[in-house]
């Protein structure tokens, strides 16, 4: 079959020179200068026609390992009622992260943030008995969120494209199969896809649900964090880290607890340095910001909108990290403790507040949980809840009791994997794919339930399993791209060859044009540059630019017999004679020795 070359001097393509004002990330510049992508408003693109043809490509690769799967294609609208959204509590849980709108007659509507309740609700109509199951069916679909902070052209958008997979299963074993049939899916598309990931334990957020995985590019810009241990397998998003309890220690020789002066000393810092100076340890080490215990002031506020205040108490050589804290109390968002909630809590002071006014049985009355480092029995310097002192010795479970545990300590590197092998090193990456273990959740709010073997109502459990397909756009361009442009891997480049046809020789255009042809008859995708006005350098620039693996040039050789291959990648050039310019293009495409 032929496949039509597309010619420079009509393409509907203008390259730029400069790099957009609000680009921040290689990906996003490239992607824009090189003409793929055209921003319409914050997180909202046009796809140009080689960007059209790299997503086209993408969604390719993910239709063919889904089917492959035996999983079943359909599409859902975008358009939404409210109801099921209701049904689920996700039209107050997702806040303003959803565009809402109304019809004519005043109804609610969304655009779709994401489908668990329209596949959920199809296979109830349809589907009544464990004969039917299991089930998987996706869908390759344009999404909307209206997310907080849009970014980086493709990667963070609110309107985006995204496959998304269910799974149904009438037990938790059928379950297990259809979360491993998807996770060796998974795999395929993104060793695909042509960049570096890994696979790591990942926070299921908003579903709820257990095992739970993320596929994540590996790249320095990345928005997730994830760490590794320097032995075994353990591999988590900092958000998914738990840290174990540490054991209890004995207190019997801990002196009792009392207050110290420490005054001006608002920050772990100047605390550190004012009790060595004023009150040093009678075992004869320095105190350390690690002796001392931290208590973080929050406030959280609730899908609802009702607000709560919490407070954290963490290790004062550790802070408190946003992400882990957000995914800790996940649907809950995180806002500041600002000046008008310390007004109107008279009883906490800044700088010196401590675990005798926290907890929901003490004085501020505020919920107080302590990060798992802190172990029953362990002994802490801490605010005495008077400004300018702090008590010495104050007992975990003695002393204080707090009114649980919360992982929302940061992780940092050096920690101890928390299944004990090994150190954890820490890097950032890209989420491309999300995997989990939706359970009943869904199934119980939509109550979709079939008759089992035995005549028995049974609820159905379902698996979740997104890919992030416009984001997969610019994370095989952040991660395949140099100086002067994008260098695409072959499976997702919009062309096969680009061919310049250099100089203004008749002859040198007749013989590009030949080739193109000739090529296009094997059936390789051509961008052919016959412009004729345009410099020779430009056309080399923007070959680099667009980033076609294999860049083909016809121009000096021409006297000489030859016409030049180019590696777009390794930059390596050889002269092939003409008339064996053709199987040497194939076989550099189709990757055949020769
Ligand atoms: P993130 O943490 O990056 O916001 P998410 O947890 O909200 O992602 P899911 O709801 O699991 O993502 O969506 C499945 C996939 O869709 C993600 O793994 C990601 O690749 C992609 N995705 C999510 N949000 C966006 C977005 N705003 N723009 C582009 N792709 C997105
Ligand atoms: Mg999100």
């Amino acid at each position: 079959m032929s496949t039509p070359a597309l010619r420079m001097s009509t393409l509907f393509l203008r390259t730029l020179r400069e790099d957009p004002a609000d680009a921040e990330l290689p990906s996003h510049r490239l992607l824009v200068r090189a003409g793929y992508i055209r921003r319409v408003a914050p997180g909202i693109y046009t796809w140009l026609p080689l960007g059209l043809k790299v997503l086209r490509n993408v969604e390719r690769i993910v239709r063919e390992e889904m089917d492959a799967m035996g999983a079943q294609e359909l599409s859902f609208p975008a358009l939404l009622p409210k109801e099921p959204f209701e049904a689920t509590g996700r039209w107050t849980e997702y806040g303003e992260n959803i565009f809402r709108l109304k019809d004519r007659k005043g109804a609610d509507y969304l655009l779709g943030p994401t489908h668990e309740e329209m596949f959920t609700l199809t296979v109830k109509d349809l589907y009544g008995s464990y004969k039917d199951l299991p089930l998987s069916i996706y869908q390759i679909q344009t999404k909307y969120r209206d997310e907080a902070r849009p970014r980086a052209g493709l990667l963070r958008g609110r309107e985006f494209i995204m496959k998304d997979s269910y799974s149904f299963d009438v037990d938790d074993a059928g379950l297990q199969a259809s979360y491993d049939a998807h996770r060796a899916a998974y795999i395929k598309i993104f060793d695909r896809l042509g960049f570096e990931y890994v696979i790591v334990a990942a926070h299921s957020g908003a579903m709820g649900g257990s095992a739970s995985e993320e596929f994540l590019a590996v790249a320095e810009y990345g928005e997730d964090t994830f760490v590794r241990s320097t032995q075994g397998d353990y591999a988590a998003n900092v958000e998914a880290v738990v840290v174990p309890q540490a054991p209890a220690v004995d207190f019997s020789n801990v002196p009792a607890s009392h207050a110290v002066d420490t005054p001006d000393t608002p920050t772990i810092e100047t605390l550190v340095a004012v009790l060595n100076a004023r009150h040093p340890r009678s075992d004869g080490r320095e105190w350390t910001a690690g002796d001392t215990l931290k208590n973080v002031l929050v406030m959280l506020v609730h899908p609802g909108g009702e607000r709560e205040a919490l407070a954290i108490g963490v290790p004062g050589d550790r802070d408190v990290d946003a992400k882990r804290l957000e995914a800790a109390v996940h649907p809950a968002e995180v806002k500041a403790f600002d000046e008008a909630e310390f007004a109107k809590n008279p009883e906490l002071v800044k700088g010196y507040i401590g675990p005798g006014v926290l907890g929901a049985k003490n004085a501020s009355g505020i919920r107080y949980l302590l990060d798992g480092r802190i172990a029953d029995g362990s002994a802490w310097v801490t605010g005495a809840d008077k400004s300018g002192f702090h008590v010495i010795d104050l007992v975990n479970g003695r002393d204080f009791t707090a009114d649980g545990t919360i992982q929302a300590a940061a992780v940092r590197d050096g920690d101890p994997s928390p299944d004990g092998k090994g150190t954890l090193v820490s890097a950032r990456g890209i989420e491309m794919g999300h995997i989990f273990q939706l359970g009943k959740k869904f199934a119980e709010a939509l109550e979709l339930k079939v008759l089992d073997r035995n005549g028995k109502l049974v609820t159905v459990t379902m698996g979740s399993y997104g890919v992030g397909v416009s984001r997969a756009v610019a994370a095989v361009a952040e991660g395949c791209h140099d100086e002067v442009g994008l260098v695409w891997p072959r499976e997702i480049a919009p062309a096969d060859v680009h061919l310049v046809a250099t100089g203004k020789d008749e002859k040198v255009f007749a013989k590009a044009a030949w080739l193109t042809d000739a090529l296009a008859a094997q059936g390789i995708s051509v961008i052919y540059d016959d412009r004729v006005k345009v410099s020779p350098g430009v056309k080399f620039k923007d070959a680099e630019l667009i980033g076609v693996p294999t860049i083909v040039i016809v121009g000096k050789g021409l006297e000489a017999g030859t016409i030049e291959i180019k590696d777009r990648a390794t930059g390596d050039r050889r002269e092939v004679p003409i008339d064996q310019i053709v199987d040497a293009v194939v076989s550099e495409v189709r990757g055949a020795v020769g």
